[in-house]
């Protein structure tokens, strides 16, 4: 459930940042996954499909990068470091 959590979190940012930008779609996704968040980047992307299907995140290509630092502030969680968005504007040829 933890790994649930987490995962909609973030799913949760991607999607408040895209209606901001009014983006159509996210095209990548970077997330730092903390060493004690218990997931592998496999697993993570495995949650991450299943919660991002019917969202604008659905196709997001993904950046996983892993720290196997335990004493980080942030260990337990996982971390949004950036988007690309793409926005009707950009969309064209
Ligand atoms: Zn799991």
């Amino acid at each position: 459930m933890h790994e649930t959590a987490l995962v909609k979190n973030l799913i949760h940012r991607v999607e408040t940042l895209c209606a901001d930008e009014n983006a159509e779609r996210v095209v990548e996704v970077a997330v730092w996954l903390g060493a004690l968040c218990h997931m592998s980047p496999e697993h993570f992307t495995d949650h991450f499909r299943q919660e991002a299907a019917g969202t604008c995140a659905e196709q997001a290509q993904l950046r996983i990068e892993t720290s196997d630092d335990i004493n980080h502030p942030q260990a337990q969680d996982v971390l949004l470091q950036s988007l690309e968005l793409e926005t009707e504007d950009e969309a064209g040829p």
